[in-house]
């Protein structure tokens, strides 16, 4: 007889893994996966990583495997301070070390919301901040979105109405839409959070990965907002996810709770990957590794949008002018997620849009990851795609 282990209500009954679901088609042989939010592997810059790890086993091997501070390794954050710096003016001691920025959301989650407090979100959002934040309890309101991003209004009213106590932004190359706000919008955000005692926390994991210009300055920038905003940033994108390493800048009495919080989740990020990461970003140029990045990206994004729109006259479908992904609603009332096991039978995946919405989804919606794939590879996969949309067309 098997034991029953006490499980809190969130995972009583079926236990829903939307991220693990959409990981799972990559391993699939054969199939097209643009569903897992992939960087391309053939980026990573494994002999210069593996020469850091070793310089530093080498060199400096007890306090690499020893335990270090919650906050994270000294030189890594002076590292991420002057990043930080190039918008926002930051100290090394304004920077939390996190596994990722997945971590970061996590941690700004247990810190700041009470089980039922409520945290405004934008609709759609990133689903594994929507598990992070039902992980805490906390409550969930969507705010309305559209082509330039978060709709300030909308906002304002939402904070009116729910008394939140956070909002969570995505604003650059969001995941999963690709849009970003508009430079006036984020002023306008800006008034409406200085206007009240919301926090904001901004993630910002694909900031740099402008295919066509920079983006708009953070928001955590603005006048006023750095005392206000927990911005998350992460070398996932840029570098690496496998290293799992990204940070929190914040200002204050906050940033010691964020530090006990991590050392009570997980003491400290990896020092091992912490020092290694901090060697390797010494002495390798990621600005020009990022330029790389967005070389390979950018007609990857082309074609995906353009095979997209050729196939899907009637669709809404993004353009982003950087990151990963493109988002598509076939406004024609199919529900994506069928949809997904006819196109898995045709050996092709994308993330249906349902698990990216904190309230109503709107079922129409998918989406579509162009960079782990080269362009061939994404015009064989829409082909795919276009058998199984029409197959499961039902007239
Ligand atoms: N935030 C957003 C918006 C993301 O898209 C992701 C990765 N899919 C993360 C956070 C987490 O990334 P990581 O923990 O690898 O930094």
């Amino acid at each position: 007889m098997t034991f029953e282990f006490p499980l809190i209500d969130l995972y009583a009954g079926e236990i829903a893994d939307p991220v693990g679901d959409l990981f799972a088609s990559l391993n699939t042989p054969g199939l097209i996966s643009f569903a897992g939010g992939m960087p391309d592997a053939s980026l990573f810059d494994a002999d210069s990583l593996r020469a850091s790890f070793d310089h530093v086993l080498a060199t400096d091997g007890r306090r690499a495997l020893q335990y270090g501070t919650s906050e994270g390794d000294a030189g890594l954050r002076a590292i991420a301070a002057s990043r930080v710096s190039r918008h926002v003016p930051t100290s090394a001691d304004q920077i939390q070390i996190t596994s990722g920025s997945q971590e970061a959301i996590y941690l700004t989650a247990l810190v700041m919301l009470n089980p039922g407090d409520v945290i405004l979100v934008e609709e759609p959002t990133y689903l594994a901040a929507v598990q992070a934040f039902d992980l805490v309890g906390a409550t969930m309101v969507g705010v309305h979105t559209d082509d330039e991003g978060v709709d300030p209004d909308a906002l304002a009213a939402a904070i009116a109405t729910h008394r939140p106590r956070a909002v969570y932004l995505n604003p650059t190359y969001s995941n999963p839409t690709g849009r970003t706000l508009s430079a006036a919008r984020r002023a306008a955000v800006a008034e409406v959070l200085l206007a009240s005692d919301v926090a904001l926390v901004e993630d910002d994991p694909y900031g740099e990965l402008g295919f066509d210009a920079p983006a708009p300055a953070p928001i955590a920038s603005l006048p006023g907002m750095a005392s206000r905003t927990l911005l998350l940033n992460s070398l996932s994108k840029v570098m690496a996810p496998g290293v799992r390493l990204g940070w929190i800048r914040g200002e204050g009495p906050i940033m010691r709770a964020l530090a006990v919080a991590k050392g009570a989740v997980t003491m400290q990020s990896p020092a091992l990957n912490q020092l290694a990461v901090a060697h390797y970003l010494a002495g390798n140029d990621l600005d020009a590794h990022i330029a790389r990045v967005r070389e390979l990206y950018r007609p990857r994004r082309d074609a995906m949008y353009a095979g997209l729109r050729a196939m899907l006259p009637a669709a809404s479908i993004t353009h982003p002018d950087g990151g990963m992904f493109c988002w598509v609603d076939l406004n024609d009332g199919r529900d994506t997620r069928p949809l997904l096991d006819a196109a898995v039978r045709a050996g092709v995946a994308f993330a249906p849009g349902w698990s990216f919405y904190a309230g109503g989804p709107r079922l129409s919606t998918m989406r579509l990851s162009f960079v782990t794939n080269p362009v061939d590879v994404i015009a064989d996969g829409l082909g795919r795609l276009q058998i199984a949309l029409t197959d499961g067309d039902p007239d």
